[in-house]
């Protein structure tokens, strides 16, 4: 028997947000990527979990399309919306008079196969694009090589208003550098820091910072790496160097557990979200997405102009009525 879909968000057992956190020292191992904390159990779920997360999902994302639509239109409302790329790198806030304009950030981290594509799809793919700024960061170019590690991420930052998404980050720096040795131990090592005084300014400028690892288990890693090769239309997604990483899996989650421990801070905390089931992944990002929002107690902004005179403008006819040639008003149509 299934349960009645559901019509409202149903809240997770506790705030994903605590449930979810990690702290320093920060045990990977201690954490089943198969778990789904803060799930409520089968009297509420019915019997078939994956749908009912799957429902509850389409409804979280219209409350983050709500909620977009606060952050963009309070940074219009302060005349301070840049184009949807300014590239500047800089963080200077507008409205400052009011505070800086905030801006959400998600950064997205995972083992190969561990699902950032999927969660940007099902989770952000709920938000209106006009307000998203999603950014991909593979291996550095050679103008990025040029410049200190932080130079690109910088450029890619959200506007003020915008909800932005870094599929890989910065923290690719204190990862594949230091397993595949591309830099020196004393540079990754010093990088900790950096990272932590970054993201201390992009909290100051009014970023919001959501630093999700997605936590699959070796297992299903190498299960969704043969399904890749199994099926044609998935060839495209398969790097055979996936392969090479998945050989040192062990010194990965090392460098995961260090970065997420050390980089973990109240200004911009780590969350490990189990991440074996797709359908309880999406369902934990988006309810960290939801739980984070409301922490910023958005709204709608005030007018900027006299509602009412604006409104008696229109109704006078002196702008509004369009009319024909006997004076007769014209019917909108529209
Ligand atoms: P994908 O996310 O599957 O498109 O792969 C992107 C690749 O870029 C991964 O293998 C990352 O390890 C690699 N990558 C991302 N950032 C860096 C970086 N800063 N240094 C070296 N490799 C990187
Ligand atoms: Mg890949």
């Amino acid at each position: 028997m299934s349960a009645p879909r559901p019509t409202e968000i149903v809240p997770p057992t506790g705030r994903l947000r605590e449930l979810l956190r990690v702290a320093a020292p920060v045990d990977l191992g201690a954490i089943d990527p198969r778990s789904t904390p803060g799930l409520p159990g089968a009297d509420v779920t019915g019997e078939h979990r994956k749908a009912w997360a799957r429902d509850q999902v389409r409804l979280i994302g219209a409350e983050l399309g709500r909620q977009q639509e606060m952050l963009y239109a309070t940074a219009k409302a302060a005349e301070g919306l840049p184009g949807p790329v300014d590239g500047s790198g800089t963080l200077a806030a507008s409205g400052a008079a009011h505070g800086p304009v905030r801006r959400l950030l998600l950064v997205l981290q995972a083992m190969d196969c561990g699902g950032k594509d999927g969660t940007i799809k099902r989770v952000a793919g709920a938000m209106n694009p006009l307000g998203l700024h999603i950014r991909s960061f593979g291996p550095p170019t050679a103008e990025e090589l040029r410049h200190d590690f932080l130079w690109r991420i910088r450029r890619a930052l959200p506007p003020p208003g915008y909800v932005g998404i870094f599929n890989r980050s910065h923290y690719e720096d204190v990862l594949v550098a230091r397993v595949e040795g591309l830099v020196p131990e004393a540079a990754w090592r010093a990088r900790y820091d950096e990272i932590n005084a970054f993201e201390r300014e992009l909290a100051g400028a009014g970023v919001t910072l959501v630093k999700v690892m997605l936590h699959i288990s070796y297992a299903e890693q190498g299960e969704r790496l043969l399904e890749r090769l199994d099926d044609p239309r998935k060839h495209w997604k398969y790097n055979p160097a996936d392969v090479d990483a998945r050989s040192r899996w062990d010194d990965y989650q090392a460098a995961y557990a260090e970065a997420l421990g050390r980089c973990g801070t109240d200004a911009a905390p780590w969350f490990v979200v189990p991440a074996d089931r797709k359908w309880y992944r999406d369902w934990a990002v988006a309810h960290l997405l939801r739980e984070t929002f409301d922490t910023l107690a958005l709204g709608y902004p005030a007018a900027g102009f006299d509602v009412a005179r604006e409104r008696e403008r229109l109704r006078s006819g002196a702008v509004g009525d369009r009319r024909d040639a006997r004076g007769e008003r014209q019917v909108n149509d529209r």
